[in-house]
């Protein structure tokens, strides 16, 4: 007896499943149907316009200081980083375009329309100019404020395309703070993470 029931429930269980299935497609179906006759981009939510915003910004803010950085020390890793910055920031601003907001982003280098942006290139700028250590570890301390900002600009936005471009600077950034942690490395210091769990920089740096 109790095996039939079990058989029984197991039947119903399956059956709830399937209808789920076909409700889903039956959805999904007339989700696409209706996509294939909008080309109208669905606006981004104020959270989003501001993620994107400020992530424009921050992206320069790397790009700057790296070239800052370059000049005063001559170092090729700040060179090669910050060319790699002008295409995030390229990314965001094509995204800035599609969805019709303005461009925060001034042509001057180390000028910044956000003043909390201002404030931390400023400082940024004060630490990196102390010695070549000091440069490279305000590198890798940069690419950890992006990783957790580029995070949060992902867990605010439900667009696709914008999720897509986010985790290819996320990438990006873990790439550079690899090459941060290297340059260090070759001078003899081993980098702490300063912001990022130390759980996450072993997994990203291969410990
Ligand atoms: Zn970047
Ligand atoms: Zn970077």
């Amino acid at each position: 007896m109790k095996t039939t029931l079990y058989i029984c429930m197991a039947c119903i269980t399956g059956l709830t499943a399937l209808s789920t299935i076909f409700t889903d497609l039956t959805g999904s179906t007339a989700w696409a149907a209706r996509n294939v006759t909008s080309t109208v981009t669905t606006a981004l939510s104020g959270d989003e316009a501001e993620m994107l915003t400020f992530m424009r910004e921050e992206e320069k803010l790397a790009r700057d200081v790296y070239i800052a950085l370059y000049q005063k020390w001559g170092v090729v890793t700040f060179s090669n980083i910050s060319k790699s910055e002008q295409t995030h920031m390229d990314t965001l601003k094509k995204k800035l375009d599609k969805y019709l907001l303005p461009d925060p982003a001034q042509p001057v280098l180390g000028v910044f329309t956000n003043s909390d942006l201002q404030a931390k290139y400023d400082q940024l700028i004060a630490t990196g100019s102390q010695s070549l250590i000091d440069g490279l570890s305000v590198g890798a301390t940069i690419e950890e404020i992006d990783m957790i900002d580029i995070q949060h600009a992902i867990d605010v936005t439900t667009h696709l395309d914008m999720i897509t471009s986010y985790q290819n600077l996320l990438e990006g950034s873990k790439n550079h703070l690899r090459a941060y942690v290297k340059a260090l490395a070759a001078h003899g210091v081993t980098y702490s993470p300063q912001l990022i769990s130390l759980e996450l920089y072993n997994a990203i740096i291969g410990l």
